[in-house]
């Protein structure tokens, strides 16, 4: 191999906007035969809208729900988070994350968080399955949504709240899974949100994936990524980071989105993609496949 010819494939990486690490990682982009993308921020925008929100019952009061969730939310850089915090400003809502006595995160679920003495946790259907005592009624108007992720805040073992958000696919992603796909590399969509949202993913992306797999945790799509790979063969991974860095380690190629993206998948990942520019994974494949052969 020529150092010349590496250097150059770099170079033209680099400036369609994907840093790529090394001239290994190049050889290994020319040998990809799978692609498995996260959903949220990386097939998504990463931008979600509240569409609804409602108080279950009679325990709290919307304003007061409003500034324990957001003051929690405030602490987290999930991009449902952004979305929650921004709604309880637009009801007039300052979050006070100085008031948030104990965080956590819970990978694939939600986040906990301990607020003027009350334990709330706010996250999908395992966290109101984990965190609610009793089976209070989610309220019927929440049944039967079409694509959207529904949300939960739990206080003290009761469902208080329920909310749903929608985020759009990004443009240009399903294009390039079909150019992915003409490539003769298949493409599966690897989630930690529900079934619901990703079947409503693939509906707007025309059907574009091969598979599909929701509701997972990191540990999961980590197993789901070598499973590809044992499979159909040398696997990328391309994610936001949001849950998803061991599995961006774990595939032959991992490309992270350095714009939405956090820094943990940075570091894991082989390459970064500098723009939201979802049409350059392909070119990158196609790249790597022209630098093998002027390198071999
Ligand atoms: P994805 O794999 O699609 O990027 P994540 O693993 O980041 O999804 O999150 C999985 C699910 O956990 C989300 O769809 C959401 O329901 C819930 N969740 C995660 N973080 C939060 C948060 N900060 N607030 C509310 N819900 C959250
Ligand atoms: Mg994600």
């Amino acid at each position: 191999s020529t150092p010349v010819a590496t250097f150059c494939a770099l170079l033209t990486a680099a400036r369609m906007g994907l840093l790529v690490k090394g001239g290994d990682v190049l050889e290994s982009l020319g040998e990809i035969k799978a692609v498995a993308f996260d959903k949220t921020g990386t097939i998504t925008r990463g931008e979600f809208t509240v569409d609804i929100f409602d108080v279950v019952g009679h325990k709290v009061q919307m304003s007061q729900l409003l500034y324990w969730i957001s003051s929690i939310e405030s602490k987290s850089s999930h991009p449902m988070a952004a979305a929650l915090v921004e709604y309880a400003q637009s009801k007039s809502i300052e979050p006070k994350p100085e008031c948030v006595a104990e965080f956590r995160i819970l990978p694939g679920e939600g986040i906990y968080g301990e607020i003027d003495g009350k334990r709330i946790y706010v996250g999908n259907k395992r966290v109101l399955a984990r965190a609610s005592s009793c089976q209070t009624a989610v309220p019927e108007r929440m049944n039967g949504l079409k694509g959207v992720s529904i949300g939960y805040v739990i206080c003290d073992g009761d469902l208080v709240g329920v909310f749903s958000l929608s985020d759009d696919c990004r443009t240009g992603a399903a294009e390039a899974i079909r150019e992915l796909a003409s490539m003769g590399i298949s493409s599966v969509l690897l989630t930690g949100d529900s079934a619901e949202a990703a079947v409503h993913a693939q509906e707007r992306l025309g059907g574009a994936l091969e598979e599909l797999h929701s509701e997972l945790f990191p540990e999961d799509k980590v197993r789901l990524v070598s499973a590809v790979k044992a499979r159909v063969g040398p696997t990328m991974m391309v994610g936001d980071g949001m849950n998803d860095a061991p599995a961006l380690a774990m595939a032959d190629v991992g490309v992270s989105m350095g714009i939405s993206g956090s820094a943990a998948a940075m570091e894991t990942s082989h390459a970064t993609l500098m723009s939201s520019d979802i049409l350059r994974v392909p070119e990158a494949v196609r790249l790597g496949r022209r630098a093998c052969r002027t390198i071999a």
